[in-house]
C-alpha cells in the first residue's frame, strides 16, 4: 500500500505488533517532524518530556474531568489551572476552564460574552436564543481568524465583526480608531464586544491593553483577550509588560491561552479564564438528574462546549511541575533570542527584507525584489529539508514567517536556518 492511501478495513486484526510495523512502513514517512527545532511554521510549539509522559498518562488512566462525583480529575485541573493563573498574573477572580484549543477557548469566551450582552439588554440568550438579542458588533483590529468562526457558531454571524484600524505600521488596534468605533456601536444601539489581540500570527504585535482598559470608562463592552501565545510574554521580565500594562489580562472579561503551543504540551490543549463563570455555566449548563445540582461552583460538564473529554490538564500538570516557573521561562527567553537572532540574519542578507521589526518569537520577512508568492513558495521549498516555514500576505505583501515556540529550538538552529537562507537564495 502506498504511503497516504487508504487501506481496505481490516476483517480480522494483525495484532499489536502488526499495526506498530504497518504504521512504521505506511504512515511515520507521512508525518512532518512538527516537534523538530526547526519546525517553524504557523505556532506549533513541541512537546517537553514531562509533557508528552502527561499525556501518555492522560490516555492510560483515561479519566473524565467531566463531573466532581469522581474527583480525582477535576482536582487536578483545579491545581493545574490555579498554577497557570499565576504564571500569566490572573487572580482568582478568573475562572478556567480547559478545552481543545485557542479557537474553542476563543468561542467560549465569546459564548460568555453573548450572554453578557443578554443580560444588559434583560434577555437571556441561552434560553431564547441569538435573535433575541438586538444588534451585535465585535470590534477588534487584527483578530485571529478563528474569530470569525466562532463568530458564527454562536449565530452572532461573521458580519458582526468590525474590523478597527490598527496603528500605522502595525498589527496593533488604533486606540482612537477604536474609540470612534464604540461611539458609533453606542449611538446606533449596538451591542459591543472587543477583541483585544495580545500576539497576533504574522509580527506577534500586541494591542495595547492599558487603552483598551482605559476606553472601559467611558463605554461599556465585554473585553476578550486573544492571548493564545502572547500570554507567555508574562514570563519574561522584558516583555511581560505587553499583558500586565494597567492591571493587564487579569482586567479583561475573558482570557485565551493556548497550551498547545507556547508550553510546549502535544495537542490538543488550551484554556479560557472569565470573571463570569456564572453566565458561562447558563450557556453550558447540561441539566441532568444523574449530574447532580448545578450549585455555587459547577463542574466542567456545566461549562465548557464537551460534555466527556480528556484529561488534558495532565500534560500541563507534568510539564509544569517538572520544569517549574523557571524552565517554562527559559523556554521563552530562548524562542525570542532565537526570532531576534534570525532576524538580524535576514535583515543582514541583501536578498530579504523584514516586514515589521522581531516583537517577540516570530519574524516576518519577504524578498526584496519580486516577492510573489509563487517566489516565496518556492524559497520555502528549497529551504524544507532544514526548517518547515509557513507563507503569509502581510500588509498585502507576500511573506514568510518562522515562530519560534519549541523547547528544543536553540540558537544554533536559528544559524541554521540563517544559512540555509542564504543558500536557498542563489539558487532563487
Ligand atoms: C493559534 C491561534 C488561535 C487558534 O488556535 P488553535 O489552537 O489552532 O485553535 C487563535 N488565536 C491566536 C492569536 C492564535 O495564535
Amino acid at each position: 500500500m502506498p504511503v497516504g492511501e487508504p487501506a481496505p478495513p481490516p476483517e480480522r486484526g494483525s495484532g499489536l505488533h502488526g499495526a506498530l510495523e504497518e504504521f512504521t512502513a505506511r504512515w511515520e514517512p507521512a508525518f512532518s517532524s512538527s516537534t523538530g527545532p526547526r519546525y517553524l511554521g504557523f505556532v506549533t510549539g513541541g512537546t517537553t518530556p514531562a509533557a508528552l509522559a502527561g499525556d501518555w498518562l492522560a490516555a492510560a488512566w483515561d479519566q473524565n474531568p467531566m463531573n466532581s462525583l469522581d474527583p480525582g480529575g477535576p482536582l487536578l485541573e483545579r491545581e493545574t489551572l490555579s498554577w497557570l493563573r499565576a504564571l500569566f498574573g490572573l487572580t482568582d477572580a478568573h475562572h478556567g476552564v480547559f478545552v481543545s484549543g485557542a479557537t474553542m477557548s476563543n468561542t467560549t469566551g465569546l459564548a460568555v460574552a453573548r450572554e453578557w450582552l443578554g443580560e444588559r439588554a434583560g434577555v437571556c440568550v441561552a434560553e431564547d436564543g441569538a435573535a433575541a438579542l438586538g444588534p451585535v458588533r465585535v470590534l477588534s483590529g487584527a483578530a485571529h481568524s478563528s474569530v470569525a468562526k466562532a463568530l458564527s457558531l454562536l449565530g452572532l454571524g461573521r458580519g458582526a465583526l468590525v474590523r478597527v484600524e490598527t496603528l500605522p505600521g502595525r498589527e496593533a488596534v488604533d486606540p482612537a480608531a477604536l474609540e470612534s468605533a464604540l461611539r458609533e456601536a453606542e449611538e446606533a444601539g449596538a451591542g459591543c464586544v472587543v477583541v483585544a489581540n495580545l500576539g497576533t500570527v504574522d509580527t506577534a504585535d500586541f494591542d495595547e491593553l492599558r487603552a483598551l482598559l482605559a476606553l472601559r470608562e467611558r463605554y461599556r463592552f465585554w473585553l476578550h483577550a486573544d492571548a493564545a501565545f502572547g500570554a507567555f510574554a508574562a514570563l519574561s521580565p522584558r516583555h511581560a509588560h505587553l499583558v500586565t500594562g494597567g492591571g493587564g489580562l487579569d482586567a479583561a472579561d475573558s482570557v485565551c491561552v493556548d497550551l498547545h503551543k507556547w508550553l510546549n504540551v502535544p495537542y490538543d490543549s488550551a484554556v479560557l479564564f472569565t470573571r463570569r463563570p456564572d453566565l458561562q455555566a447558563a450557556v453550558f449548563r447540561n441539566a441532568a438528574a444523574y449530574l447532580g445540582p448545578l450549585g455555587e461552583n459547577p463542574d466542567g460538564v456545566h461549562l465548557t462546549p464537551e460534555n466527556s473529554r480528556r484529561l488534558r490538564a495532565l500534560a500541563a500538570w507534568f510539564t509544569l511541575r517538572a520544569y517549574g516557573r523557571e524552565g517554562h521561562r527559559e523556554i521563552v527567553e530562548r524562542c525570542v533570542a532565537c526570532a531576534h537572532r534570525l532576524g538580524a540574519a535576514v535583515e543582514a542578507l541583501p536578498g530579504l527584507r523584514l516586514l515589521a521589526p522581531v516583537r517577540l518569537n516570530v519574524v516576518c520577512f519577504t524578498l526584496a525584489r519580486d516577492a510573489t508568492g509563487e517566489r516565496l513558495a518556492r524559497l520555502a521549498e528549497a529551504l524544507a529539508d532544514e526548517v518547515f516555514l509557513t507563507p503569509t500576505v502581510h500588509a498585502g505583501t507576500p511573506a514568510l514567517r518562522a515562530a519560534f515556540s519549541n523547547w528544543r529550538t536553540t540558537e544554533a538552529d536559528a544559524d541554521r536556518v540563517a544559512a540555509a537562507l542564504a543558500h536557498a537564495l542563489h539558487s532563487l
